[in-house]
Order: C-alpha cells, then sequence, then structure tokens
C-alpha cells in the first residue's frame, strides 16, 4: 500500500539517483539559502537547476565580514563560540587568542529564578565554562574590525 512514508522513500531515492548521474551543467545565481520561511542560514549557495543540488556555498565571515568560500569556513567547535557561526581562519586565530586572555575562572553569580510554584528568587550559581564563553564570545564580537 502506498503511504505518505513510502512515498516519501520512493522520492528521496529517484533524487539520489538523479544527483548521481547530474553533471549540474545549469547552475543557478548566489541564492540565500533558508533553513525555514524567514530563517537565513546565513549563507548563500548555487544550486543545480536540473538535480536541485547545492553545488556552491558562500558565507561572511561573522567577525570581519569577509566573503569566503565554502573551503574557508571555520565554524565553531561549540564549546567556546557557536557552532553555525563561520569565521575566516584569521579571525577563529583571533579567538583563540582571545580565549586565551578570557579564560574560564569558576566564579558565583546571582541569578533570578522564576519558580514553577510562581514565586521569584535570587540563587547563588557558580558561573559554568559554556556561560563564560558566551559572555566572552560576546564582548570579542563587539571589538569590531580589530
Ligand atoms: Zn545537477
Ligand atoms: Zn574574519
Amino acid at each position: 500500500m502506498e503511504t505518505y512514508e513510502t512515498l516519501r522513500e520512493e522520492f528521496d531515492r529517484k533524487v539520489e539517483a538523479l544527483r548521481e548521474r547530474c553533471t549540474h551543467p545549469k547552475v543557478s545565481g548566489w541564492m540565500v539559502e533558508w533553513w525555514a520561511p524567514a530563517h537565513s542560514t546565513g549563507h548563500e549557495v548555487k544550486a543545480c537547476e536540473i538535480c536541485g543540488m547545492v553545488v556552491n556555498r558562500r558565507a561572511n565571515c561573522s567577525k570581519c565580514g569577509r566573503l569566503l568560500e565554502e573551503k574557508e569556513f571555520v565554524y565553531g567547535k561549540g564549546d567556546t563560540r557557536p557552532t553555525s557561526e563561520v569565521f575566516c581562519q584569521a579571525c577563529e586565530d583571533k579567538w583563540r587568542e582571545f580565549t586565551k586572555g578570557h579564560p574560564y575562572v569558576p566564579r558565583v553569580i546571582e541569578v533570578t529564578v522564576h519558580a514553577t510554584d510562581g514565586s521569584i528568587y535570587t540563587e547563588k550559581r557558580t558561573l559554568d565554562e559554556g556561560m563564560h564563553y558566551m559572555e566572552v564570545y560576546e564582548e570579542f564580537m563587539k571589538e569590531r574590525g580589530k
């Protein structure tokens, strides 16, 4: 019996086969890539007009704004900066230097807690490494063009 699921599997298989055969003879101009309506991935892509495959990708460095080819992309590792943000190698090097100057030292911060029973109170917590680097990242991004 045909179901949505089997039709989708068939579609995926056919697209995959088409992409394997295709030599991408006609390629679009640069287009903004969307992961959802009104949400750009921050990348621009060129896609094959026959099979729809993305054949080229570019993005601006989040820090210095230089336009980068895909092979120049340096993504965040997720531990010190957001994984989705693209840097050029020079900015990645600067970021690593910057983080060395702002090492993680556990410190106690005061946070406001909104409890499920509706009460609000402050609590002392230890700032974790992820939160620390989020702050450092914000500071780094404020220093434009340095
Ligand atoms: Zn193609
Ligand atoms: Zn850069």
